[in-house]
């Protein structure tokens, strides 16, 4: 097992929410062994803007990931940060943010991917705790599926298939690991589709939307970003990185072969609740 780590130094960057428009700045900042990882909203009363991580602090799944503390204190859209995190195994952070929402940058996990390589990992005495899945655990929602089985190592298969030309049907399997999360998964935008963008302004929803920040698939086939797609198969490889961000809510890495059909935030951060409802279900590795 690998050592626990965190940040050798604080590294900040500032943008916009996707959801709220709202300028706001993030600060990484090292912390303990055994602190995991948790963020402090630095805009509220004092005493009351830590939220730790963990599944339950999961409050609200709809387009975006938004944890929530016993003062009600939120933080939003804090995937694709945390698949970074996850990714490049960092272990123990102090996340500071002077606002509601993690900001959506590029819509990748590219700007925090940088950030952390700016700042370096530290590594301590003690091995890093895991999450080994002991049953073979599922959720199933009409035609989409999440379920995870105890195996020696991480991985993921995930399956997608969306009503456009990029969201063909498509299988891919990942380990995991730090090198093919930079090289395969880090650069893939969050995307939508044209009609949806309308309903999400109605719902008072992407006030910080622009072009910059997602990508548009359009109706007649194409995607309304000027530099086109960064891959072939952005989306599932962006629907990998939000499955990253979004099983590492339960606080620790998870050891388990991970099986995914046209994946969400909900269903996944279901999946992970009723793994870890049941201690008959998993232990630490
Ligand atoms: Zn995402």
């Amino acid at each position: 097992m690998r050592k626990q780590t965190t940040l050798k130094k604080s590294v900040s960057l500032s943008g916009t929410g996707l959801h709220s428009g709202k300028e706001c700045t993030v600060k990484l900042c090292p912390a303990d062994e055994f602190d995991g990882i948790s963020f402090h909203r630095t805009d509220v009363i004092p005493g009351s803007g830590i939220i730790n991580i963990c599944a339950g602090a999961v409050s609200d799944t709809r387009l975006c990931t938004t944890l929530k503390n016993d003062h009600n204190t939120t933080v939003s859209t804090v995937e694709h940060l945390m698949a970074a995190l996850y990714a490049l195994g960092v272990d123990n952070l102090v996340i500071e943010v002077d606002g509601p929402e993690i900001p959506i940058l590029d819509g990748s996990s590219q700007p925090w991917v940088e950030l952390i390589d700016e700042a370096g990992l530290i590594k301590f005495d003690e091995p890093v705790k895991a999450i080994r899945v002991k049953k073979d655990i599922s959720i199933k929602e009409g035609i989409c599926m999440a379920r995870v089985k105890p195996a020696a190592e991480f991985s993921l298969d995930i399956f997608v298939d969306y009503p456009h030309p990029y969201g063909k049907p498509t299988q891919r399997y990942y380990d995991g690991s730090e090198y093919e999360f930079r090289k395969e998964i880090a650069k893939a935008r969050t995307f939508c589709m044209e009609k949806d963008v309308k309903n999400m302004q109605d719902l008072g929803l992407i006030k910080g939307g622009s072009i910059d920040c997602a990508l548009v698939l359009m109706e007649d086939g194409t995607v309304s970003n000027s530099e086109g797609v960064r891959f072939e198969d952005e989306l599932v490889r962006h629907k990998a990185l939000d499955c990253f961000g979004d099983f590492f809510m339960a606080g620790y890495p998870i050891v388990g072969k991970f099986e995914v059909r046209l994946p969400g935030h909900e269903l996944n951060n279901k999946l992970i609740r009723k793994l870890l409802s049941d201690e008959k279900n998993w232990g630490w590795k």
